[in-house]
């Protein structure tokens, strides 16, 4: 094809700006905000409940909670630890963690109401701290990856802040509720409590 010089120009323009426009769907890192504090990176070992220990516990979160692996905590309870997710999709990005080793949303049953309740209120206290005017907006996701779409085989949940500047491709993919991979913290407290499993899923594997 031939262009003449000003039409390839502009051609090429074009592209360039519609591929940077396309590629920014798949920027992984979100906006800066210098409003959230950056907890320091610290290895320490997290007190398990009594009658747990960290050695049946084969994941990386086994490895953080026994101090083998540091990470940025930003609070903890006799039952909890909350830390910094290691990739950071939103401008607050937090897991929320049972130090008992639960494998996944598979392995809850209906004696796990209290923990997956402990669980969200530890994520919105850690948004009140960090992010209020978030928080009074509910402008945040709360959520379970549901395997096999699961990063870590120990049970976590994703409270990430604020939602509406979250990269779109995050907020309407991978951190999509209700999505076969991904599913409210609500949704499952309220599956739990009415005596059903906490996914409508069976295990694919
Ligand atoms: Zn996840």
């Amino acid at each position: 094809m031939h262009l003449p010089p000003i039409t390839r120009a502009s051609f090429l323009c074009t592209t360039m700006g519609g591929l940077s426009c396309f590629q920014s769907l798949f920027n992984q890192s979100p906006n800066n905000n210098n409003n959230i504090n950056q907890h320091p990176l610290t290895t320490s070992y997290h007190e398990p409940p009594s009658g747990i220990d960290y050695s049946d516990n084969p994941s990386v979160f086994g490895k953080i909670l026994n101090g083998d692996q540091p990470c940025r905590v930003y609070k903890e309870s006799t039952e909890l630890l909350a830390f910094q997710d290691r990739s950071p999709k939103a401008n607050f990005h937090a897991l929320v963690i049972p130090k008992q080793y639960i494998k996944s949303v598979y392995s809850l049953t209906s004696n796990d109401v209290k923990l997956v309740q402990d669980m969200r209120q530890m994520g919105l206290d850690l948004l009140e701290k960090e992010l209020p005017q978030a928080l009074k907006d509910e402008d945040y996701i709360l959520c379970y990856h549901i395997p096999p779409f699961n990063s870590v085989d120990h049970l976590h949940m994703h409270v990430l802040s604020p939602a509406s500047e979250m990269q779109w491709l995050m907020r309407n993919g991978k951190y999509s509720c209700g999505a076969r991979w991904c599913t409210s913290s609500l949704d499952v407290i309220a599956r739990l409590k009415s005596g059903k499993a906490a996914v409508p899923y069976s295990q694919l594997f």
